[in-house]
Formats: structure tokens, C-alpha cells, sequence
């Protein structure tokens, strides 16, 4: 992997960089859709290619509990299985593991958990994701972290920021002797939960061990959004300017902005796509509930600023209808209206780095989604 910084902005922290892996070159800041079992949910490859997404995500516990390694490897890894071109950036399953499993015991070697598809034990440690990654052919590798709850007590936070810490150092040893690093690139989480002190602390004992890339882990978790700020603004200048920095799991417009501002190159999040098939959709004048009265005999638009095949074609009037009546063409108009939203969205940001008019672009965009 390789990355250039391109453009800094001088009233911000904002920035836009290049990031180009074996498969593609990356402009940033980027959004990337999430494709957690190796699809984006009622999108086809050919929509992805066509807004164009030329990096997404996918999830390392859903794929390996599903369809499992052996059959990702037999494939020729995921690029082949999906057929998709792009490059990948994948979770190392710490998050779900977490989340999804009922029963998990965090050890000094890894994490056992629960399948939760059957029930069955698994092991996760260090080494193990990163092997898993390497058969999916991850372009952008995540190590193991600790993920926590919000709210947790600090010496519980503290905790899990050591465990983190200490799976990658494992993580990056592992990575230094046995990964191609032109091939796959790893990145090292921050955590810390909602504490300055130990995300400080965390980024510094993780900056050290020199891995190509750093992200922050653990936001977004339920906290306020004054804290998740707080947190952002405070931890990016403990970040290397010269790597890429990925905020995980934030997918709200004003919260993107915001981080983008203070410097963060790369966001995931399915939140976008998954209002988009409860009818929330982002536009042009912020968000639209489609399945509103108002719009029974709405026949504009979506959103008359939006240049995708489905503002194009169809009426309010009748994304509202199709949504109620419960058809599969609803969640397919909305998913891919919303994420060619997100990348606009992003490119517009981008262009306005470059331009040097990234403040206008700011306060246009906050004006439009203030308090949504
Ligand atoms: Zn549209």
C-alpha cells in the first residue's frame, strides 16, 4: 500500500490523500458501504461499479463463520469469490465477536466465543484474524481489539485499551514476519472508550509499533454525540500525519464532516443503507422519510439535485407506494439512492479540500443536516 497526502486545508485539519493498493487507487476521504457477508444488502455488483465505490468493506467473523475460510481460499480468495475489482478493507471480527456472541471469555491469548449462527466454540486470537485475512485477501487488514460498552467504568476501559494494545504488538510482529506488506497493509485500533487520557495513550504505544495505517475504534457506541466529538478532536493530533486515519462505524453526514475537519481520511458504516430500506434517504435538503403522508401525491423527485437512476426516473409519489406496499425494488431504490448520496457526498468534500473552499462546503452541509 501506498499513500500520499495531497492537500491540506488551512483553516482545518482537513486533508485529501491517496491511498493505492494492489487493486485500486483510493481517493480520500472515502466512504465505504459495507458488504458484512461478502454483498452489500439489495445491491448488485454492477450498482457498486456504477456509483463507484472502488474500496469496500467486509466483515472477517461473518466470513469465516460463513461460508468459512476453506471455501473463501478454494475460491481464490474474496476479489475472485465476489468478482469485484476494488480494493477490500476488512474487520478483524472483534466487534462482532462482542456484539453478536452471548457467550465471550477474553483470555490472554485471544477471545473464545459462540458461534452465533449454531452455537458452535470458536478461538480468535492475534495471529489467527490476520490468517483469515490473509486467505480473504484483504487489502486493508484490521488487528484484534478489545471492543468495549459505552458506558464503562475507566479501570474496566483501561483494561481492555492494554489487551488491545497487547494483541498488536503480537499483531504487528506477527504481520512484520510473514505478510507481503506491498500486498496487505494492517492497520492498529484505537480504543479507549470515552477517556482522553487513555485514547492519548493508546494512540502513542500504537503510533510506535509503525504500522501502515491507524483507525479509532469504539465511538459511536451509544455515547453522546458531544462526547464522540470531544474524543475526535482531541485524539486526531496524537495520529501520524503520514498514514491514513480510519474512523470506524460512523456514517452520519454531520458526523463525517466533523471528523473529516479534524483530519480522519476513511469512514465504514452500514447505517446508510439500513435506513435507507426502513425509507430514511438522504438528500440535497436533508433527510426525507419517504414513507411520510405528504408525499402521497409528491410526483418531484427524490431529490432534484441528485443525478442517480433513481431520482431520475421515479416520482416521491411513487418510492413512497412501492415502500408501503412492501416491495423488494423498494429497498433497491433506496439502498443505492442513499449510497450514491454518500459518495457525492464525499466527493463534493474532497473537491472542496482542493479548492481551498472546504469551510463553505462545511457550513452548507451542517446548515442542511443540523439537528437530523
Ligand atoms: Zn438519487
Amino acid at each position: 500500500m501506498k499513500f500520499t497526502v495531497l492537500k491540506k486545508d488551512e483553516k482545518s485539519s482537513a486533508r485529501t490523500c491517496e491511498l493505492t493498493t494492489m487493486h485500486s487507487t483510493i481517493k480520500t476521504p472515502v466512504f465505504m458501504p459495507v458488504a458484512t457477508r461478502g454483498a452489500i444488502r439489495a445491491m448488485t455488483l454492477d450498482d457498486i461499479k456504477n456509483i463507484g465505490f472502488d474500496i469496500i468493506l467486509s466483515n472477517t467473523y461473518h466470513l469465516y463463520m460463513r461460508p468459512g475460510t476453506d471455501v473463501i481460499d478454494a475460491a481464490g480468495g474474496l476479489h475472485k469469490f465476489m468478482n469485484f475489482n476494488g480494493s477490500f478493507l476488512t474487520d478483524s471480527g472483534g466487534f462482532q465477536v462482542f456484539s453478536l456472541s452471548n457467550l465471550c471469555k477474553v483470555q490472554e491469548e485471544g477471545v473464545e466465543f459462540n458461534s452465533h449462527l449454531d452455537g458452535s466454540k470458536h478461538f480468535f486470537t492475534p495471529e489467527k484474524v490476520l490468517d483469515i485475512q490473509r486467505v480473504i485477501g484483504s487489502d486493508i487488514m484490521m488487528v484484534l481489539d478489545q471492543c468495549t460498552d459505552y458506558p464503562i467504568e475507566k479501570d474496566k476501559a483501561r483494561a481492555a485499551m492494554e489487551k488491545t494494545i497487547k494483541w498488536a504488538e503480537r499483531s504487528q510482529k506477527y504481520y512484520n514476519e510473514t505478510f507481503d506488506r506491498e500486498r496487505q497493509a494492517c492497520f492498529a485500533i484505537i480504543q479507549g472508550s470515552v477517556y482522553n487520557d487513555l485514547r492519548r495513550e493508546c494512540a502513542h504505544r500504537l503510533v510506535d509499533l509503525d504500522l501502515p495505517g491507524y483507525a479509532i475504534g469504539g465511538l459511536s457506541v451509544g455515547e453522546p454525540k458531544e462526547l464522540y466529538r470531544e474524543m475526535t478532536e482531541n485524539l486526531l493530533p496524537h495520529m501520524p500525519e503520514n498514514k491514513p486515519r480510519y474512523m470506524m462505524g460512523v456514517g452520519s453526514p454531520l458526523e463525517i464532516l466533523f471528523a473529516i475537519k479534524h483530519g480522519v481520511d476513511m469512514f465504514d458504516c452500514v447505517m446508510p443503507t439500513r435506513i435507507a430500506r426502513n425509507g430514511t434517504l438522504y438528500t440535497s435538503v436533508g433527510r426525507v422519510n419517504i414513507k411520510a403522508a405528504q408525499y402521497e401525491k409528491d410526483f418531484t423527485p427524490l431529490d432534484p439535485n441528485c443525478s442517480c437512476y433513481v431520482c431520475r426516473t421515479f416520482t416521491r409519489a411513487y418510492l413512497r407506494h412501492i415502500f408501503r406496499a412492501g416491495e423488494i425494488a423498494s429497498l433497491i431504490y433506496n439502498t443505492y439512492h442513499n449510497l450514491h448520496f454518500m459518495k457525492q457526498f464525499m466527493d463534493e468534500i474532497r473537491e472542496s479540500i482542493n479548492a481551498g473552499t472546504f469551510d463553505e462546503t462545511y457550513k452548507k452541509w451542517s446548515l442542511i443536516f443540523n439537528g437530523a
